[in-house]
């Protein structure tokens, strides 16, 4: 049976300037022993402004914690004015790329053949998408979110081949959970992240799919994480809003407590 490493990681959206970066992972730092560590993967993904002083204080300091982008442009440079390259990630020592929050759907438009663009940018450059899928109420209501997100799920890895596959995390983040208290039941969490492993498993094999870590992500606090970790397709939680109090991510990385 395959070992999945959680991950844990705080999706900062757009907050914290680069000097609050420092002195945020300042406090995780302070906060998580290397005990914590050899339980759980700890990332941080700050707003682009941030990604260099929270490199230099993770190089300087040799902090165990690990840093990502929360988007990647497709494209690898040129005229795409706004844009943040895969080159430029890597370059900072990037681990992660967040690919198709919900938020960047929603608000950017962008679809299932942007973030397959974004994810095989991604693995070209060496970082490691966290692919974010998941349904909005209506579809939730209408009871067809497995499909829905499955859907999302293929559109994205359209022609991503197995050995990248089994590198990717895949955070599924009901869009209704997001930011507004409303937290999926560890049960309804369970039933999209295991339907989610079925899925990889037949777009590629079962070994590839246990191999991949599934995060759960939407309102995630102290008091939820613990019940919605002990599900067995769930491998650890994408933190929004909980993840800007350093106290109270930590306390999230020490779900087991
Ligand atoms: C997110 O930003 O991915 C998220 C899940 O936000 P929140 O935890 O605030 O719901």
């Amino acid at each position: 049976m395959t070992t999945r490493i959680p991950l844990m990681a705080g999706n900062w959206k757009m907050n914290l300037n680069h000097l609050e970066a420092i002195a945020h992972v300042q406090k995780l730092a302070f906060g998580l022993t290397d005990k914590d560590f050899e339980a759980v993967e700890v990332a941080v993904l700050p707003p682009f402004t941030d990604l260099r002083s929270v490199q230099t204080l993770v190089d300087g300091d040799k902090l165990k914690i690990v840093y990502g982008a929360q988007d990647i442009s497709a494209h690898d440079a040129g005229a795409y004015t706004g844009e943040v390259s895969g080159p430029m990630l890597a370059k900072l020592n990037c681990t992660y790329a967040v690919v198709g929050h919900s938020e960047r759907r929603q608000y950017h438009g962008e679809d299932d053949a942007l973030c397959n663009a974004k994810v095989r940018s991604a693995f070209r450059h060496g970082l490691t998408p966290i692919l974010c899928v998941g349904e909005p109420l209506e579809v939730r209501k209408a009871g067809t979110q497995v499909a829905h997100t499955l859907g999302q799920l293929d559109g994205a890895l359209r022609e991503v081949p197995a050995e990248q596959a089994a590198t990717i995390v895949v955070a599924y983040e009901p869009v209704w959970a997001i930011g507004t208290g409303e937290v999926a039941t560890p049960e309804d969490a369970q039933e999209v992240c295991g339907a989610i492993r079925v899925r990889l498993s037949q777009l590629y094999s079962q070994e590839v799919a246990e191999q991949i870590r599934i995060q759960y992500g939407g309102s995630v606090k102290s008091g939820n994480i613990a019940a919605i970790m002990a599900q067995p397709d769930v491998d650890g939680a994408l933190v929004g809003g909980a993840a800007l109090d350093a106290d109270e991510f930590v306390k999230i990385v020490r779900f087991r407590d």
